[in-house]
Formats: structure tokens, C-alpha cells, sequence
């Protein structure tokens, strides 16, 4: 299953190179064919040449009435015209010139035309060709397309036994067992015609990116043990109109010869986005789109090209390309929770040795939120780590330290706190924690470090869930928003004023409380309207809001109010707990990283008030 494609080098690469070739042609052929043309001169000079004995070979024409002659070096060919000289052989042989009989070779006009231009020019044609032909096989084969534009380019996967299998992806069993029903078919198709039933021509696979799509219908692929034609949907879209569409056309004819086949185009929203009709819209991306609904269309049903397609923001493509008959059938692949995680892990680490000690459990609670492909970049971080301690396992320690480098980037050694600075971020984390412990609701604290690391954050506190969170109560959310203004509420309570740490904080309790209010519903004067709407669910959730001007200003108004509310709780539980606050900062400020244990610890010994 390799997919190695030699890089092309352009087109224009090769144009120069036979255009230097014709110049080349030019510049040593032209001087010596026009050497070699036939100049015309008076007989006196016939003579003069005869008398200095430069002459070489001469032949006399009688029935044209013409002497053709060269010079002694045979290097430039003459032409005169005959007149009556008695003594002419005489001296002529006494100049040692050759009377050879022969025809002295001339280059005619026409041969010279030939030479300089017609000849440089199918030689132009032929290398052009040549290059052309090569560029395509290249691409792989069939020459009917100029210079390999048009093709699809699909990268092939032939029959493997040692394809991905649906064993290689962890988690997604809901997704695996929609798709299993694929393999099923592709395995026996015969089942499903008799009794009538037809298979979705498409499968949709939406998700975040990094849940495993493309292994998913790679893995569909290894299972049913045929081929696969992988294609992203971004090549397709060409500079040219029209190239994408011959693309598209070439894949399917590909994949019918194949059949039974999977065809799996990925992000797939770069060619079927709705056609809005804007003005200035792209010409190419829609042709495209046209000529894929076409195609969907074109080949009946059962007849074994499975086309499976992933893409991140379902919301934005064209409803002709998901209605019935076309991608018809939604899979989704969601992130991963708990038990996946683990299984992730456990999936990736088979390829890397162990300690006893690794618990994975522990590890995925850690990593919540996380993706698949971030899973599988926590276990290699965590083999690279070992192999820079000159280790040859992997420790549970690893495992924690990778997710800090895949969630917050890798230490800053040589950052620079003041002494000052580091105070206040010790301050600021114990504050989130403190605030989140006293909580009844919130998750309780797994790490809190101080040492800054390179995404800029310079420090961070990880809360950790017990289990998996489907929902969400109002109280969590504003007890989430209190957790996020803790950092912020302590720096004012210890140092009385405020510091830039809380950027990040500030802009996550603002998205938190926007989303209570014009989302969930969880605003008195609002009820059940929906203000706002999600524009982008798998990347980063982005929304836009759907109300009048005054009704934004009550918004506005009602976030503020709720953000400051849940502050002011914040200020309350750490001024309650002040003494356990200065007590976990100073800890911290000493030991740079704390964990979970070692806060409760300190957090319940003589505590004056309990955690409720
Ligand atoms: P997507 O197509 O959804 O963006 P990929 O299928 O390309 O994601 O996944 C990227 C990588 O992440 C895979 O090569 C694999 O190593 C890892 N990965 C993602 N999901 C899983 C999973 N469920 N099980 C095992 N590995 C996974």
C-alpha cells in the first residue's frame, strides 16, 4: 500500500530545453547550409580565382551554358555563366583544378529551407511529444489527454492482505458498524439484489478532523479486499475550467472498470459547496460539483463502486450532492470518549515498548477531548521523550508529559520569569483550582504547573473528568465560567490589581455564556429562541447571530452580567479560602508542578471549610 508519487517537473522545464535545442540547430547549421548555397559571380572572377590557382573542382556545363567550380578548399561553391575562352582547360589544368564529372553537390533553396526551418520544427514536435508521452506515463498511462491535464490522478490501492483493518481503528463502533454493512455487500453482493435491496451509492463520513475517517474507509477497503481509489477533493479543482469535470469523468471510468471498488474522495467540501450563485462564483469548483452529480447519477445501483467521502463541515455542501440517491447515508465520526481513548492508546502503543507502569486509563481521563490523531502523536511523543532520556520503554511519565506537549507545547527552558511574575501565575492557577475543587460540580484537579511552555501559556491547571459528559446542567456551565474567572479573581485578591494572564480564561467564559444565553436556551427573557446559529460544528464551533440589533444589545448586556455574577462567586470562595489559597501558592511557587493528590492533600488537612 505505498503511494509514492515522483514530483513532475513543469512543462515549461522541458519547452526550454527543446527551444535551446533549436537555437543550438540554428546557430551551427544555418552559417554552413548558406556556405553551401550556390553564389553567383562574373566570369572575370572565374578567372582571376584560375589564374591564383584557387580553384578546386570545376564542371563545365554545356547544355545549361553554365561552369559551376568551388574554391581550392572546397569550402564555398560558385556559378558563372559560360563564355568563349579557348585556353580555358589549358589553364586550367595548370591551376591543378579537378575536372571530376560529377555533379558538384549544391544545396538548392528548397533543401536549405527545409534544413533551417522545417527540420527544426518536427524535431520541436517529435521531443515535444515524446516529453508529453512521458510526463503521462508518469501519470499513469493512457495517452488521450494533452500532457496528463484531466487525469484523476487517484492513487490506487490494490488488493491487500496487509491493508488497514476495522481491528486497526480503536472506538467508532457505531461508525464500524454502519460500515460493516459495506464490506457485507461488497463481500456478497448477490444477498442483497434478490431480495431487492439497493446500497447507498455514497457514504458521507463527517467529523472533526483526526477521528479517523480516511482510516475508516481505507479500513472498508481492507476489509472487503478490493481496490481503492483515494482522491483528495482539492485536486480535482484545476486552474483551467472544465479540467477538474474531465477528472471527475476519468475516476468514474476507473472505478466502473475496477468494480466491485471503493472511491474515497476526502474533504470533499472543496468541490461541493453550495452553488450560492454568487457573482464572480468559481466556474471550475461547480463544473466539478455538476459532473460528480452526474457521474452519481450515471451508474445504476448494485453495481459495486462504493463512493465514500469525509469532510468536516457537512453544513456547507450543496443539497444536491447530499440528497437521496446521491450521499445518502451520514456516518458520523465523533471524537473519541473515554473508552475510545483508551482503546486509541492501546491501538498505537502495540508498535512501542511499555513499562509496567503505564496505566492507559488514567492517561486517556487525562487527555480529554482529545482527537485520534492526537492520541497516536501523545503515545510517539511519549516514545521520543524515552528515547531522549536514553530509555528503551515508555513510562507513564512520558505519557503525562506528552499530553502537556501536545496540549500546551514543549518546555520553555530558558524563560525568564521574575520572581514577582511567577508568584502571580501561581496565584492564578491555584486560584482556577481552588475554585473548581470548592465546586461541588466541577472536576476535580489532576495537575497544576507553573513552568511555561511554548504555546505561551505559562502555566496551566488540568482538570480531569471521572466520566464521560453528554450533558451539560446550567449550574456545571456557570460553575465552569466561575472555575475560569478564579485565576483572575486571585491575582485581584492577593496582588489588587489584574495582569494580561487571563486573556484566554476571558475569552472562553465570554463563548461559554454567549452560548447559554443564545443557544441553550438558558436565559429567562429568551427562553427557547434560538439567537444564534453554528456555523462550523467540527471546526472550533463558530456561530452567527440571527436577531435584531436591540435584541444583540440585550445579549450583550445579559453575558456580561451572568460572566460578572459567577466572578463575583469566585471572589467570594477564594476570599473564604484564603488561607488554603496562600498556603497551595506558595507550594506551588516552591515545587513548580503539584498534582492532584498532593492538592487535595494540602486542600483537606485541618481545612476550616469542607469541600461540600
Ligand atoms: P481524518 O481523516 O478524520 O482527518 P485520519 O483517518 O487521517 O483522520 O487519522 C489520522 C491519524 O490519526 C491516523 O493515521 C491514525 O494514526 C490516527 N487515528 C485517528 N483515529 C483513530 C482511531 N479511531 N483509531 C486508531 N487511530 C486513529
Amino acid at each position: 500500500m505505498h503511494e509514492v508519487k515522483k514530483p513532475k517537473k513543469p512543462l515549461i522545464f522541458y519547452y526550454i530545453i527543446v527551444l535551446a535545442a533549436l537555437l543550438l540547430i540554428n546557430f551551427l547549421f544555418v552559417p554552413w547550409a548558406a556556405e553551401r548555397q550556390v553564389k553567383e559571380v562574373g566570369y572575370d572572377t572565374f578567372m582571376d580565382m584560375t589564374a591564383d590557382k584557387n580553384i578546386g573542382e570545376v564542371q563545365i556545363n554545356q547544355q545549361d551554358n553554365e561552369i559551376v567550380f568551388t574554391d581550392k578548399d572546397n569550402t564555398a561553391i560558385y556559378k558563372t555563366g559560360m563564355v568563349e575562352d579557348p585556353g580555358l582547360t589549358d589553364r586550367l589544368h595548370d591551376a591543378g583544378a579537378k575536372f571530376s564529372g560529377q555533379i558538384i553537390e549544391q544545396e538548392s533553396p528548397i533543401l536549405a529551407f527545409l534544413l533551417s526551418w522545417i527540420v527544426p520544427i518536427v524535431i520541436f514536435i517529435a521531443l515535444g511529444q515524446y516529453m508529453s508521452r512521458k510526463l503521462m506515463n508518469k501519470a499513469g498511462g493512457d495517452n488521450s489527454m494533452i500532457f496528463g491535464m484531466g487525469r484523476s490522478n487517484a492513487k490506487v490501492y490494490v488488493k491487500s492482505s496487509e491493508g488497514i483493518r476495522f481491528a486497526d481503528v480503536a472506538g467508532e463502533d457505531e461508525a464500524k458498524e454502519n460500515l460493516s454493512e459495506i464490506v457485507e455487500y461488497l463481500h456478497n453482493p448477490s444477498k442483497y439484489r434478490e431480495i431487492g435491496a439497493s446500497m447507498p451509492k455514497g457514504i458521507l463520513l463527517v467529523g472533526p478532523p483526526g477521528t479517523g475517517k480516511t482510516m475508516l474507509a481505507k479500513a472498508v477497503a481492507g476489509e472487503s479486499n478490493v481496490p481503492f481509489f483515494s482522491m483528495s477533493g482539492s485536486e480535482f479543482v484545476e486552474m483551467f475550467v472544465g479540467m477538474g469535470a474531465s477528472k471527475v469523468r476519468d475516476l468514474f471510468r476507473q472505478a466502473k472498470e475496477k468494480a466491485p471498488c471503493i472511491v474515497f474522495i476526502d474533504e470533499i467540501d472543496a468541490i461541493g459547496q453550495k452553488r450560492d450563485g454568487r457573482v464572480g462564483g468559481n466556474d471550475e469548483r461547480e463544473q466539478t460539483l455538476n459532473q460528480l452529480l452526474t457521474e452519481m447519477d450515471g451508474f445504476e445501483t448494485n453495481n459495486g463502486v462504493i463512493i465514500l467521502a469525509a469532510t468536516n463541515r457537512p453544513e456547507s455542501l450543496d443539497p444536491a450532492l447530499t440528497r437521496p440517491g446521491r450521499f445518502d447515508r451520514r456516518v458520523p465520526v465523533e471524537l473519541p470518549d473515554l473508552k475510545g481513548r483508551e482503546e486509541i492508546l492501546k491501538v498505537h502503543a502495540k508498535k512501542v515498548r511499555l513499562d509496567e507502569s503505564v496505566d492507559f486509563a488514567a492517561i486517556a481521563r487525562m487527555a480529554s477531548g482529545a482527537s485520534g490523531a492526537e492520541l497516536a502523536n501523545i503515545v510517539n511523543e511519549a516514545a521520543l521523550r524515552a528515547v531522549r532520556q536514553n530509555r528503551n520503554f515508555v513510562t507513564q511519565a512520558d505519557l503525562e508529559e506528552s499530553i502537556e506537549v501536545v496540549i500546551a507545547g514543549y518546555q520553555k527552558k530558558n524563560a525568564i520569569l521574575t520572581d514577582q511574575e511567577k508568584k502571580v501565575v501561581a496565584y492564578h492557577e491555584v486560584g482556577h483550582a481552588l475554585v473548581a475543587a470548592m465546586q461541588s460540580h466541577s472536576a476535580p484537579v489532576q495537575k497544576i504547573t507553573i513552568v511555561p511552555r511554548t504555546s505561551g501559556a505559562l502555566g496551566y491547571t488540568m482538570q480531569v473528568e471521572e466520566g464521560n459528559h453528554y450533558l451539560m446542567s446550567q449550574e456545571e456551565l456557570e460553575n465552569k465560567i466561575a472555575t475560569l474567572t478564579g485565576g483572575r479573581a486571585a491575582e485581584e485578591l492577593v496582588f489588587h490589581s489584574a495582569s494580561t494572564g487571563a486573556s484566554n480564561d476571558i475569552e472562553q467564559a465570554t463563548k461559554l455564556a454567549r452560548a447559554m444565553i443564545t443557544r441553550y436556551g438558558m436565559s429567562k427573557d429568551f427562553d427557547m429562541v434560538a439567537m444564534e446559529t453554528v456555523t462550523n460544528q467540527y471546526l472550533g464551533g463558530d456561530a452567527s447571530l440571527s436577531c435584531s440589533a436591540e435584541t444583540q444589545t440585550e445579549i450583550d448586556r445579559q453575558v456580561v452580567e451572568l460572566v460578572k455574577k459567577q466572578h463575583r462567586k469566585a471572589d467570594q470562595i477564594l476570599a473564604e479560602n484564603r488561607d488554603k489559597l496562600d498556603e497551595l501558592a506558595d507550594y506551588l511557587y516552591e515545587k513548580e508542578t503539584i498534582t492532584g493528590e498532593e492538592f487535595m492533600e494540602i486542600l483537606t488537612h485541618q481545612s476550616s471549610v469542607p469541600i461540600q
